[in-house]
């Protein structure tokens, strides 16, 4: 068998793009999904992926500079756009988002 550096490195080159081509290799299948604002647990807490878009005066409880990233309900790693919230088992929201939820870090 005649095995050159080239061909090998050939062959590997080819099963990588297989390998990235398989659905269950793509990372957005392993992540959780981002919670959808039409969610109906979304719009029972007024969830928004902005919250500089929340209309204070629909919801008094709204406190100026409040969201996601400074909620204490915000978990996951610090610097991810997307996190998980324990209000929301199995979604992850906007770090920028809001709900009624929104309870301030102690
Ligand atoms: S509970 Fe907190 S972290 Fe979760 S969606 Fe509401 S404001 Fe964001």
């Amino acid at each position: 068998m005649n095995t050159t550096r080239r061909s090998v490195l050939g062959k590997l080159g080819v099963a990588a793009g297989i390998a990235a081509a398989l659905p269950w290799n793509r990372s957005s299948g392993t992540e959780p999904a981002r919670l959808d604002v039409k969610d109906p647990a979304a719009i029972a807490l007024a969830y928004t992926e902005n919250a500089s878009l929340v209309d204070a005066k629909s919801h008094p409880g709204f406190v100026a500079g409040s969201n996601c990233d400074n909620c204490l309900q915000l978990q996951g790693a610090a610097g991810n756009i997307y996190r998980p919230c324990s209000l929301f088992p199995g979604k992850v929201v906007s770090v920028s988002g809001w709900c009624k939820g929104w309870t301030a870090e102690m």
